[in-house]
């Protein structure tokens, strides 16, 4: 039985805290491992470490800082094989898709290679005579990022090649139910070349994020989870006098219009439904049919989901199993719900045979037709593989329920009406768009955020936000002494 623990100052950390969880195999339901979770007093020390580890790498050239980033990026590149069967072990997804994870995130490594253009300051000659201005782009210090289960390598990705490229240092503190991923990251960045201390991380729950938020040594904290928790952390962190960007969860809806392309139609709403098992914030979860669409659509849909291979994700499985037994059962319990409620299960994942251990935590793709905005199965975020169908007569219908949903992480519409979709970028309330893309996360040089409840904070990751986040701006007005400056004058200087 293995013990996840901790990571700081360049090695393995035990830490004091006998307090551990386990983690499991979701394909097997078996036991792998124990991870530490940490105490105050262990939290302390990677904050330490990090607090010690910024004055020098701060003042490491860009130079310095980027060879270290390239190097990161080749060995991630080649090693990334070996990353994704960790993921797979732990969060269950399927070997393709954790793979998939690992290159988004290796985007963003890429992006952050550039960082000697994305801190390049502004610079004003004469703006007074003889008098110049210019910006520069400082680091913080040393940040926090406190990540989901649902992408063990990809959401750390998000920040933490940017906050290091910037100047800053990063105590990480990832999801206990997924955790290894974090440590291997860990050990990269040392291979890499980078200073011991720049990269920590703390295993653990609300205890080590707690005491993330409340030390005054965090600049700033990174936040990616659920809504009720991202609201606590930015409401936290931000009384503290700390920068915070809190990611929350997501309702995403998929709008088909009645001119759409309902192959196409069908075969991204099944892609984004049941994907990673639905367990991703960008995941479709409500297909909004207008018109007449519907009974072909679902008919579409219901084909195609059927051929779904459910099993373990190390096999030539499509979908893997829940995260845990307690999420599967939470997400079985709302189908039921959804169906004494009044929806209509036209395909049912309890069902589901699997690939796999009978001790999985399975659940096969579900779609629930006739759902309405009163319903559980609409109100809530499931986090699974059911996918709701609600039937609108207009598209003005389908902007309205959109907009009146408290999240708005991502949407799409699905149309060959040009004029419909730009219409709908432009009046929807949400913060990714995709036409004809059911998943539209931007590319690392785009920024990715979600809008109402699924943002808490005005920056988003990566892209400028990212780096904007990471850096706190400095003007400087300089002149140089000349004769022309002499004399005394006690009013306010007026440009001239
Ligand atoms: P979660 O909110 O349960 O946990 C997220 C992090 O917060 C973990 O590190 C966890 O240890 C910590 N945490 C949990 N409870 C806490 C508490 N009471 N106090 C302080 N910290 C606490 O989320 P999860 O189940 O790991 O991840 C799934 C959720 O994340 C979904 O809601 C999903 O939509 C969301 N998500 C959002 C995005 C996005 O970009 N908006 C991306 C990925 C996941």
């Amino acid at each position: 039985m293995q013990t996840i623990a901790h990571w700081v100052d360049g090695k393995p950390f035990a830490g004091t805290s006998e307090a551990t969880a386990p983690v499991t195999n979701p394909a097997t339901g078996q036991v792998s491992g124990q991870v530490a979770l940490a105490d105050t007093a262990d939290v302390r020390v990677a904050i330490e470490a990090a607090a010690a580890a910024f004055p020098a790498w701060r003042a490491t050239s860009l130079t310095r800082r980027v060879q270290v980033l390239f190097r990161f990026r080749e060995l991630l590149n080649e090693r990334k094989q070996d990353l994704a069967a960790i993921i797979t072990a732990e969060h269950g997804k399927v070997l393709s898709d954790a793979l998939g994870e690992v290159s988004r995130g290796l985007e963003v490594v890429e992006f952050a290679c550039g960082i000697p253009h994305l801190l390049k300051g502004g610079f004003t000659e004469n703006a007074s005579t003889k008098v110049d201005i210019f910006s520069i782009q400082q680091p913080l210090g040393p940040v926090a990022i406190i990540s989901p289960f649902n992408f063990p390598a990809m959401v750390p990705m998000w920040f933490f090649p940017v906050a290091i490229a910037a100047g800053n240092t990063v105590v990480l503190k990832p999801s206990e139910k997924d955790p290894s991923a974090s440590l291997w990251l860990a050990r990269l960045w040392t291979e890499a070349g980078l200073p011991d201390g720049v990269f920590n991380v703390v295993q653990g729950d609300k205890v080590a994020v707690d005491e993330l938020l409340d030390h005054p040594a965090i600049k700033a904290v990174s936040f990616v989870g659920s809504t009720p928790i991202a609201r606590y952390v930015y409401e936290r962190g931000t009384a503290a006098g700390k920068r915070v960007q809190a990611l929350g969860g997501a309702k995403n809806h998929m709008v088909v219009l009645p001119d759409a392309d309902l192959d196409l139609a069908a075969d991204a709403a099944v892609n984004a439904g049941f994907g990673s098992a639905g367990e991703r914030c960008m995941a479709i979860s409500v297909l909004v049919a207008v018109g007449e669409v519907a009974d072909d659509l679902i008919g579409r849909i219901t084909e195609r989901a059927k051929t779904i291979r459910t099993g373990d994700g190390t096999r030539d499985s499509d979908m893997g199993p829940l995260v845990t037994g307690a999420h599967r059962d939470k997400v079985a319990a709302y189908i039921t719900a959804g169906e004494s409620e009044g929806a209509t299960v036209a395909l049912d994942g309890r069902d589901v045979r699997p690939d796999g251990d009978a001790d999985g935590f399975w659940l096969g793709p579900t779609l629930l037709d006739n759902v309405t905005p009163g319903m559980s199965v609409y109100t809530d975020e499931i986090f699974g593989p059911v996918l709701s169908v609600v039937r609108v007569a207009t598209y003005e219908e389908a902007l309205t329920l959109i907009n009146a949903n408290p999240y708005g992480n991502g949407t799409a519409i699905f149309t060959n009406d040009g004029g419909a979709a730009r219409r709908f970028h432009n009046e929807v309330e949400v913060g990714m768009v995709g036409i004809n893309v059911p998943i539209p996360v931007p590319m690392a040089y785009y920024s990715f955020g979600g809008w109402k409840a699924s943002l808490f904070g005005d920056s988003h990751a990566h892209g400028t936000d990212g780096v904007h986040f990471y850096t706190r701006t400095k003007a400087i007005t300089s002149r140089w002494l000349d004769p022309s400056h002499g004399g005394l004058n006690l009013g306010f200087p007026q440009n001239n």
